[in-house]
């Protein structure tokens, strides 16, 4: 019996349903990214057992340990950064994942796009965007974006293909993911990583290209 097969099997359900009522999508079906940070061993390799090959972590280290041994024998695997990244750790990060959500100030911005050259990598880079501007979040704010996403694409060269965001916890998560849909637009974006366990359908409808899945697939987290 695999361990996630049937939360798997549920949130593909719920994704198509999701996608038959979402008029601002177009395009292939969202992917989804599984959210594996602070989950045991054996839930991951139900999952990469089910041919899932997106991955997110938030932290660096903990995603170094779990997936640097997993990245020769999986050649199709994914590593999505979704957490916010130090500097200090991002030589690390370019060097293991495939796709950075969490670009959000010049500096790290800057020492990205210096690692990418150094070490000849090609990252996919997602802007996150407090749409709510909470203190406490990361994120760029809405106004800040389109002056920080030309700085990203023109100045630095990065790879910048969509917005990211988290709307605020005690707000309806629709509004939020509207701001980032239009923002997007506007800049000529077009993929959007938005929508977690707990409201991805709506982030469906609103046209997420990604969503980004943890305790839905896998249960709660251990850690
Ligand atoms: C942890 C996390 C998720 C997954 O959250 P769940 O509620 O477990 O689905 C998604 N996105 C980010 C940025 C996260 O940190």
């Amino acid at each position: 019996m695999n361990l996630i097969e049937e939360p798997y099997a549920v949130i593909k359900a719920r994704m198509l349903r999701a996608c038959e009522h979402a008029p601002l999508r177009t395009g292939e079906p969202p992917a989804l990214i599984a959210v594996s940070k602070g989950q045991p061993q054996a839930r991951i390799e139900a999952a990469l057992r089910l041919g899932l090959r997106h991955f997110g972590e938030n932290r660096v280290r903990e995603a170094i340990g779990r997936w640097q041994t997993h990245r020769a024998a999986y050649p199709d695997l994914r590593l999505h950064l979704i957490g916010p990244l130090q500097s200090n750790k991002a030589a690390q990060a370019v060097a293991l994942f495939d796709t950075i959500h969490s670009l959000d100030r010049e500096k790290i911005a800057r020492v990205i796009s210096d690692e990418t050259a150094r070490q000849n990598r090609k990252i996919a880079c997602f802007v996150q965007v407090n749409t709510g501007e909470e203190p406490q979040k990361a994120g760029i704010a809405p106004a800040d974006a389109p002056d920080f996403i030309a700085f990203c694409r023109d100045e630095l060269s990065l790879p910048v293909i969509g917005l990211m965001g988290i709307p605020p916890a005690d707000e309806p998560p629709g509004p939020h993911f509207a701001l980032l849909y239009q923002l997007a637009r506007e800049q000529g974006l077009t993929e959007l990583s938005m929508g977690m366990s707990n409201d991805f359908e709506q982030a469906i409808r609103f046209g997420a290209t990604c969503i980004r899945v943890g305790t839905a697939l896998f249960g709660q987290r251990e850690a």
